[in-house]
């Protein structure tokens, strides 16, 4: 797509949202059989599977820490996700995600209760349209509960920006591209702690506060679809008495 004039006419975006409204959101706990648990979420174009495994034994057994458990994520694009094919396997910006996405995760989970044991976490992006990180974490973050383990709080992540000097929140590809500035942000929604901030471009100290403040009204629309997919998961469960 050629980069249109504007990105922003009469206050509506190319796909007719206004500046502080999310893509339509869907998420669906517990849709692995064979993980312990996982999720999958769909915001806009973006469709992202998560799938968590453990606590189980960590392997290579060099890894194991002898007073918690070790989270370890891997973020994976699939070829065919994107508009020009990904080349499979890790490159710098999975291993970059992969890392991110973890710390974003880190701080909620009781990795204490579970010495020498792996949690791993599995992110898989089907189909990219921007903000695939932060989706990416809201989707784990889900799984990471439907797989039954301590947690402090959920994590809800979206990206905001600056758009034809408008702060926007959750971008698409397109405004990703063509906008100024790109800040994915993921909170912790109860405890409102912040544990993912990445800026690529500038703001003012003021269009920071203001993105700032959107991210976390989108995060907490995001809280609730997520909490909704658990309670939706374990109603299910309780009527097929698993
Ligand atoms: N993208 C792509 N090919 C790639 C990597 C990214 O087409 O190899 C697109 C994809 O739509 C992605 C967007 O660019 O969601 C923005 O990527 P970014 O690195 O900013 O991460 P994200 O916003 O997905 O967290």
């Amino acid at each position: 797509m050629e980069k249109p004039e504007r990105l922003i006419v009469d206050g509506k975006r190319l796909d007719g949202r206004a500046p502080d409204e999310l893509r339509p959101l869907r998420i669906k706990a517990g849709v692995l059989k064979r993980a312990d648990g996982s999720a999958y979420v769909e915001l806009g174009r973006n469709k992202i599977l998560a799938a968590v495994y453990g606590p189980r034994e960590m392997h290579p057994r060099h890894l194991q820490q002898p007073d918690t458990a070790v989270l370890r994520c891997r973020y994976n694009m699939a070829p065919f996700s994107v508009e020009e094919r990904k080349r499979p396997g890790p490159d710098r910006r999975s291993v970059e995600i992969s890392k991110v996405a973890r710390e974003a995760l880190e701080p909620v989970v009781f990795l204490e209760l579970y010495p020498r044991a792996a949690i791993d976490v599995f992110i898989e992006v089907l189909q990219a349209d921007a903000g695939t990180r932060t989706t990416g974490i809201t989707a784990a973050a889900v799984a990471l509960a439907d797989a039954g383990i301590p947690m402090r709080d959920l994590v809800a992540a979206v990206a905001v920006g600056k758009v034809d000097g408008t702060i926007v929140l959750d971008l698409t590809s397109e405004e990703d591209q063509w906008g100024t500035t790109d800040m994915p942000v993921a909170i912790m929604p109860r405890k409102k702690l912040i544990t993912l901030l990445q800026m690529d471009g500038h703001f003012t100290g003021e269009e920071f506060r203001q993105a700032l403040s959107l991210a976390f009204k989108g995060c907490e629309q995001i809280y609730e679809a997520q909490k909704q997919a658990l309670r939706e998961r374990y109603s299910v469960k309780r009527e097929e008495g698993e």
